[in-house]
C-alpha cells in the first residue's frame, strides 16, 4: 500500500515494507493521523488515491530475515522498542543500516507494526525478487483499494480507531498529478 513519498537513502539502498495483514499495512501508512487527530478538533481523513493498490506478494525463493520480535532485539543488543517501531525514525534507520551491514545473510527484518503490533517485514534490496501471488484459478492477488470489498474493510477499520477514510478524487490528488495513470 502506498502512502507518502519514499525517504531517500544516502547509500542508494531501497527497502520494501510488507505487512502480514491488510489492516496492519493500512495503519502503518496512516496510523500517525490517529494520534494527530486525537489532539485536534478538526480530524484529518486518510485519503486514498484511486491508483493505490494492495497485493499479496511472495519471494521467488525463501527470504531470511533478522527477527526483532520477542528476544530478537536483545540478541542484537538493541532496545526492544526497536521491534515495535517506537523509536525515532533516525534511530531505526541507523539500526537498519547496522543490521544490513553486519547480518549479511539477512534479507530484511521482521518487526511489529507501531500501531497494532501486527507482523511486518522490511525487505532489503538484496533479497530475492518479490512476485505477486496468484490464486488457484490463476487470478493475481493485486487489487485496487477503491474495490468495493476492500473499501468496506478500510471504512470499518478506520471507524474502529477513529480515523475517517475518504476516496481521494483523481483531479485533486497530488500523487495522480505527479505520477499520472498510465
Ligand atoms: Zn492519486
Amino acid at each position: 500500500m502506498s502512502g507518502h513519498e519514499p525517504d531517500s537513502c544516502k547509500e542508494g539502498r531501497s527497502v520494501v515494507y510488507v505487512a502480514k495483514d491488510f489492516i496492519t499495512g493500512f495503519l502503518e501508512v496512516f496510523g500517525d493521523l490517529i494520534i494527530t487527530n486525537s489532539r485536534s478538533s478538526r480530524p484529518v481523513e486518510a485519503r486514498i488515491c484511486p491508483q493505490w493498490r494492495v497485493a499479496a506478494v511472495q519471494p521467488v525463493t525463501p527470504v531470511r530475515v533478522t527477527n526483532l520480535k520477542g528476544r530478537g532485539c536483545l540478541k542484537i543488543k538493541a532496545s526492544p522498542a526497536l521491534a515495535t517501531g517506537n523509536v525515532s525514525r533516525e534511530l531505526s534507520q541507523e539500526w537498519a543500516r547496522a543490521i544490513y551491514d553486519h547480518h549479511t545473510q539477512s534479507d530484511g527484518v521482521k518487526y511489529q507494526g507501531a500501531h497494532d503490533y501486527g507482523d511486518c517485514i522490511a525487505i532489503w534490496d538484496r533479497a530475492p525478487e518479490l512476485t505477486v501471488g496468484t490464486l488457484l484459478d490463476g487470478a493475481t492477488q493485486d487489487y485496487p483499494l477503491h474495490n468495493r470489498d476492500l473499501w468496506r474493510r478500510l471504512i470499518v477499520a478506520g471507524r474502529d480507531v477513529g480515523l475517517p477514510v475518504m476516496k481521494q478524487d483523481r483531479t485533486t490528488c497530488r500523487d495522480c498529478r505527479e505520477h499520472p495513470p498510465i
